[in-house]
């Protein structure tokens, strides 16, 4: 389905990142893996990937930092000179109470969250409009639909990135770049297993379908907002959350 296809997913060494970088993989794109840091997990994913040979980069770039998202893109012009679909997913969370959260644990999660979605989402623009054609697909959440007590950073990041996501679709809508948001709920990810076992059972009963979601069914609603079959969907976010926020 998405063959010949240059794919850039941030943020896909594991969890939703991962399935969603595989799943283009599987369908025939050409995948560029970004991830922050080295680590036991990247050397996993090396093996995994040693079978589709010539049609995945690896790229180790913190989103947040201009210079290494710049040096990223110029990789992937060298290597296939285009790119045709970004998925904006490198996030992290660094909760606590607002009252007591420091400039830092604001700073760090707003920098990468909402800061490394702009920078990504420029320098895509810039080589899509060449070309004037792209889709970038940014990954939210809940809470930034929501608001989530003990998440106010994250939370205003994720909102900040469905405001970004409607302008720039209307900003980049003109040159052929169609904009998009996913806002998962729970999904079965680090970024979770981290939530003491207590709490998630509780978080359960307010899901209407009563489990975590599957990293898989976030990356199929990221494939489709990909592909030619949305393409008359512009600016908005698509809620996978079985229910959370109805
Ligand atoms: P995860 O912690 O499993 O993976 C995060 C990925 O982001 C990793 O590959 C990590 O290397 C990368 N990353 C972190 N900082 C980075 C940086 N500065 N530059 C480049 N890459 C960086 O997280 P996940 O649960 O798979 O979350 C993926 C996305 O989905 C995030 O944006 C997250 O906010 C969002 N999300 C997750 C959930 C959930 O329940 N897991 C719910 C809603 C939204």
């Amino acid at each position: 389905m998405f063959e010949e296809r240059v794919v850039l997913v941030t943020g896909s060494s594991k969890g939703i990142g991962k399935s969603t970088a595989l799943y283009f993989l599987k369908n025939g794109a050409n995948v560029v893996f970004n991830y922050s840091k080295d680590g036991p997990h990247i050397t996993k994913l090396k093996q995994l990937l040693s079978e589709f040979e010539d049609r995945y980069l690896l790229c180790q770039a913190d989103v947040s930092d201009v210079n290494q998202v710049r040096k990223m893109f110029k990789e992937i012009k060298e290597k296939w000179g285009k790119l045709d679909i970004v998925v904006n997913n490198a996030g992290i969370t660094s909760d606590g109470w607002v009252m007591m959260m420091g400039d830092q644990k604001w700073d760090s999660v707003l920098d990468v969250n909402l800061k490394g979605t702009f920078l990504c989402i420029r320098e895509a623009a810039r080589m899509m409009s060449r070309s004037k054609s792209g889709v970038i697909i940014n990954v939210t959440s809940t809470s930034g639909i929501k608001g989530q007590p003990g998440q106010a950073n994250y939370s205003a990041s994720k909102g900040g990135v469905i405001a970004l996501t409607r302008t720039v679709a209307k900003e980049l809508a003109p040159y052929g770049i169609r904009v998009n948001a996913v806002a998962p709920g729970f999904i079965k990810t680090a970024m979770t297993t981290s939530i003491p076992q207590d709490t998630l059972e509780n978080y359960k009963k307010l899901i209407p379908v009563g489990r975590i979601g599957e990293t898989d069914e976030v990356a199929e609603v990221i494939g489709f907002l990909a592909s030619d079959k949305s393409s008359y969907i512009v600016g908005q976010c698509l809620v996978v959350d079985g229910g959370l926020t109805i």
